[in-house]
């Protein structure tokens, strides 16, 4: 982690630092604060967030306001649809720039910071552990009924009694050859790895398992005790009502 720490210290700049990705390239030019973006920005709706005022925030070129940025829930709750690119006539990409500023919020540990951003841990094992092992985002053998009581006691049921209940539904799950959920062969899983590993994904996930580790001692929890709470809390902070 020493070594993990001074190489990822906080750069002299943080706008430079943004403008070395190419997603912050292509999603920033000037912006016109038109409100075209948040008009049509699906999350918005939903959650207190506006993509204009990232635009506006990263372009004052301020380190302080982008420092508050890249720690707070704010970059987290962006769908990543791109339904903004399509739409603003100085062919901005706020979805792009909080690309950037979520890779640069992992890279310097400041995601633990947020609520949201701490959500990512959870949220990392559940995906990309799934994938990893068994070559689906989402594979039933990692989905624990007692995360999701709101499923109610007939998923729970199906979730008992998963053979019979796929195989009524024509799944070849686990089964070689083809058909749904079928098993993933391992040549085929050493390739996500491989994709994984030069994509940086593996690294930018070790970074989260790191820094979380840090945070949940700075919290005086156990991982299993940071990772459980960072699922389960919710505060009502985030939402449009
Ligand atoms: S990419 Fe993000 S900011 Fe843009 S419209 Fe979709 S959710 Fe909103
Ligand atoms: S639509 Fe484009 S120009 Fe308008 S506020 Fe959003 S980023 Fe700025």
């Amino acid at each position: 982690m020493e070594n993990q720490t001074s190489q990822n210290a906080k750069p002299k700049n943080l706008f430079d630092e943004l403008y070395k990705d190419y997603r912050f390239r292509e999603g920033f030019h000037t912006c016109i604060n038109c409100g075209t973006c948040t008009a049509i920005c699906p999350a918005a709706e939903f959650y207190c967030y506006d993509p204009r005022k990232i635009v506006t925030t990263v372009e004052t070129k301020d380190d302080e306001k982008i420092e508050e940025l890249l720690k707070s829930d704010t970059i987290w709750y962006c769908g990543e649809c791109m339904s903004c690119v399509t739409r603003c006539p100085r062919k901005n990409g706020p979805g792009l720039v909080v690309m950037a500023l979520r890779e640069l919020s992992i890279r310097l540990g400041y995601f633990v910071e947020s609520e949201k951003g701490r959500q990512l841990l959870p949220l990392m094992h559940a995906l990309a552990g799934s994938t990893l092992k068994y070559g689906y985002c989402i594979h039933p053998k990692m989905f624990k009924w007692e995360n999701h009581k709101e499923s109610g006691p007939v998923f729970k049921w199906h979730l008992e009694h998963l053979e019979q209940s796929l195989a009524r539904l024509g799944a070849n799950y686990m089964g070689d050859g083809p058909g749904i959920l079928r098993k993933i062969p391992q040549e085929s899983l050493d390739e996500v790895k491989a994709i994984f590993d030069v994509t940086g994904a593996t690294e930018r996930m070790k970074l989260i398992e790191e820094y979380s580790a840090k945070k949940a001692r700075e919290m005086g929890l156990t991982d299993e005790e940071y990772e459980q709470r960072a699922f389960e809390y919710c505060s009502d902070k985030h939402f449009n009502r």
